[in-house]
């Protein structure tokens, strides 16, 4: 399973690691395994119309210095993507006798 975590968002990386880890044993899915990535945060200026990315949450336009920025990037977490592995259920229907 692949999510995409915002970098502006206050989910931290390890809290969803450790809630993944604690939902995958309850439920038995041993062998799944969680892929986190981090996605910049990018920003317009509806001032200037410049694109540009943020490394720290401080919304100033580097460009012309203007406080009002729209995020368009880096924010929410998304799954991504999902992989499913059907196990071999042969030994589940057998009939016996
Ligand atoms: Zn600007």
């Amino acid at each position: 399973m692949e999510v995409t975590v915002g970098r502006l968002d206050a989910v931290v990386p390890e809290t969803l690691r450790f809630l993944f880890d604690a939902i995958k044993t309850e439920r038995g899915f041993g062998s799944a395994a969680l892929s986190l990535i981090e996605e910049p945060v990018e920003c317009w200026c509806r001032i200037c119309s410049a694109e540009f990315s943020l490394d720290e949450p401080v919304f100033i336009c580097p460009y012309c210095g203007s406080t009002r920025v729209t995020v368009i990037k880096g924010r929410g977490v998304t799954l991504t993507r999902i992989e499913a592995e059907v196990e071999d259920e042969s030994t589940q229907y057998q009939t016996g006798d």
